[in-house]
């Protein structure tokens, strides 16, 4: 199929439209209405006064046009029928308006009833002038999402102009059409830019409408395609082969203080089998908190290193990247393995240092922050990258690591998180990427009980802090969120930690925040993990990755202002030892029917699959994958959760014309495709 041209509307109207995305004439074209006015029927004044106040369509010769001044200047036009009078009310209007609608002439007017002090009107309604007898429109009248500048007028012009020179032609063949049961690409997009009087508005509006499933379906199959393509293209490249599970590998596992779970040995296997192959893995570890995921890196890191390769491992931030460093460079330097550190924070002659060791190969692990991916970091042989709680980062920022192999091969790569996608998005989402689910915990753990408790009884919440610091247990108390507000938030904060550390005088109290230093953020966490400090104060700078065990009762202030996943992270920094813990949501009431969901859900469960979930029925996808992940900018008509049948046939479509692309029906079927669904905007996926 030929490219479409662009439009040929005037600059400032097609730079309007591109800021809408709308750049070629099939884009215009799919730019779909998201909703429609019903022009098709005209009531009678009558009726329209007797069923009253919302939209109708009227039509009647003015009786009167007068311009008054009481209480302000506004225009006041009177239309007539044979069943009753209405007014016309416009506060703003042109002179030539006035004019326009002068006595005798016909009009038809479209707004909302009111019923004003003198009687029936209509405030600023749109309106016509016409000739007696005039048709109706036959379809419903299209209304477009906009920009600034664009009124529907030009949008519905732009887009039936565009309609006159697309080529129409179906990118499906037939034969697959009718077994799929889908409608044809031409009469679907035609019925949504107009629908006929006598549509079904409610399948229209709900978007179940064969039309709409047509849309969808082309779609989730360019997406499918786009991503499917891009998994063959990375199998082309070549990469480090980590063929020996050798020597470290086998003493780091005999060394651990204790046995893999099941659900963790089967994706060690998994990883393994990748990271043997000659082209990059591209793998996500999905586990809920606490399910050991670190364990499982590091043993992917043994296999690097034991091959001759260096490995690297990137947190989000440095409290994290800090603890992993410690927990692995405890189970690994005894066995002869040198741990790399690099931060921002570090002096710059400790971070030439650090360099110094990743670019001569001496240092066969690095574990570190953004600090990694900086342009003078070279490493001599980086075979495997790892990246801990990866939805944190930018698409970028892990492309550029993984862009620091050498000898032309891109190393492996290993993403972790622990914020679980329901398993629909991740395979749509992240067609190029394997996913590897840890889904048992560690033995041994005892479940976490969750209450919502009223801010009003704060005085009970902090007598229970202090009995459990008597029983030797140790305790986070999380400050509120405040969005808005950094500062707000850091004040909110220390005035948490000062009230605190008086009410509970014999006890240690601690605070950490964002803003402090990385030393004094590193020496509050030891005095904590060494049990020194009791009760430690935190903003949400400890909702990833921090692991006390010892800690077994976490205070969630203002839990009504955390997402759910955010209260599933910090809940799950408890519960990781032996006792019995416990989390306390604080809330102020009276609360609103989302955050009473949100903490309702946090009460019944603690499986984060079940949370992620509710929270996706919460939130939509959109907000869920965060820092912009391949695939999410294509959806626009599609939702992944309702649609799932429509995905399915998606995918087993994309993946039969992959199978087929050696013969070349096959595959112009694939350009076509792909050409009318993203034109130029592929690249955006090959990450
Ligand atoms: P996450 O998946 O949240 O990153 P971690 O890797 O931090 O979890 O593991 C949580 C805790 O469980 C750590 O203290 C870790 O050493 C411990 N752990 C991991 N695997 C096991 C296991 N198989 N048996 C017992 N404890 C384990
Ligand atoms: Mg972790």
């Amino acid at each position: 199929m030929p490219a479409t041209k662009t439009t040929s509307a005037p600059k400032t109207i097609e730079s309007k439209l591109a800021r809408l995305g709308l750049r070629t004439d099939m884009d215009l074209v799919l730019h779909l209405p998201m909703r429609y006015e019903d022009e098709t029927k005209v009531v009678s004044i009558r009726d329209a006064c007797l069923r009253g106040l919302q939209t109708w369509q009227v039509e009647g010769v003015v009786v009167k046009n007068e311009i008054t001044y009481k209480p302000r200047r506004q225009l006041l036009v009177q239309i007539a029928d044979e069943s009753g009078e209405l007014q016309l009310r416009f506060m703003n209007y042109y002179g030539s308006q006035v004019k326009q609608m002068a006595e005798g002439v016909r009009i038809r007017a479209r707004g909302e009833l009111k019923h004003g002090f003198f009687g029936a009107e209509m405030v600023h309604p749109a309106y016509k002038v016409i000739n007696e007898g005039a048709p109706l429109p036959t379809a419903l009248t299209p209304v477009y999402p906009s920009g600034e500048g664009l009124s529907q007028t030009i949008l519905r012009r732009a887009v039936t102009d565009a309609m006159k020179r697309i080529d129409w032609r179906d990118t499906l063949p037939n034969a697959f059409l009718s077994r799929l049961q889908l409608w044809d690409f031409e009469p679907s997009v035609r019925l949504l830019h107009y629908p006929p009087a006598d549509v079904d508005e409610y399948a229209l509006t709900e978007r179940s409408h064969p039309a709409w499933t047509r849309m969808k379906f082309d779609e989730l199959l360019a997406q499918q395609l786009s991503l499917k393509r891009a998994q063959r293209a990375r199998r082309e490249k070549g990469a480090p082969q980590l063929r020996a599970v050798g020597a470290l590998s086998d003493a780091f596992l005999g060394a651990l203080p204790f046995a893999l779970t099941g659900a963790q040995q089967r994706v060690v296997k998994e990883i393994r089998a990748d990271l043997v192959e000659g082209f990059p893995m591209q793998r996500l570890l999905q586990g809920d908190v606490g399910s050991g995921k670190t364990v499982v890196s590091a043993l992917a890191a043994a296999q690097a290193i034991d091959s001759g390769y260096q490995a690297a491992l990137m947190a989000p931030t440095e409290i994290l990247a800090e603890q992993h460093f410690r927990k692995i460079a405890a189970w690994m330097e005894p066995l002869g393995v040198r741990v790399a550190w690099l931060t921002g924070s570090l002096k710059k002659k400790d971070k030439d240092a650090a360099k110094e060791v990743i670019e001569s190969g001496e240092a066969h692990l690095v574990i570190g922050t953004h600090a990694l991916i900086q342009d003078t970091v070279q490493f001599a042989k980086l075979g495997l990258v790892i990246v801990d709680e990866q939805h944190r980062f930018g698409v970028g920022q892990r492309l550029t690591l993984r862009n620091k192999g050498s000898d032309g091969l891109v190393p492996h790569q290993l993403m972790m998180s622990a914020t679980p996608i329901p398993r629909t998005l991740a395979m749509t989402y992240y067609a190029d990427l394997e996913v590897s689910v840890i889904d048992e915990l560690p033995p041994g753990r005892s479940p976490i009980v969750t209450r919502a408790i009223d801010q009003n009884r704060r005085d009970e919440v902090i007598e229970r802090v202090h009995a459990a610091a008597q029983e030797g247990r140790q305790v986070y108390w999380v400050c509120p969120l405040i969005e808005e507000s950094e500062v707000l938030q850091l004040q909110t904060a220390t005035e948490t930690f000062e009230t605190l550390a008086e009410a509970l005088p014999d006890l240690v109290v601690g605070l950490v925040h964002g803003r402090m230093k990385p030393l004094e953020k590193q020496a509050i966490m030891d005095a904590f993990t060494a049990g020194d400090v009791h009760v430690l104060v935190a903003t949400t700078v400890i909702e990833v990755g921090v692991d006390v065990p010892n800690a077994s009762l976490m205070v969630i202030e203002h839990a009504e202002r955390f997402g759910l996943s955010q209260l599933h992270q910090l809940r799950g920094r408890v519960g990781r030892g032996s006792a019995a813990s416990v989390c306390l949501l604080l809330y102020q009431s009276p609360l609103g029917q989302v955050a009473k969901q949100r903490l309702l859900t946090m009460r019944e469960t603690t499986d984060g699959f079940e949370i992620a979930r509710r929270d996706l029925e919460i939130r939509g996808p959109g907000e869920f994958l965060g820092a912009r992940q391949s695939g999410e900018a294509m959806l626009r008509f599609a939702d992944l959760e309702a649609d799932q049948w429509i995905v399915d046939k998606a995918r087993e479509v994309a993946q039969y014309l992959l199978d087929n692309s050696e013969r070349p029906e096959y595959m112009a079927i694939i350009d076509a495709h792909l050409t009318r669904w993203l034109g130029g905007r592929e690249e955006f996926l090959r990450v």
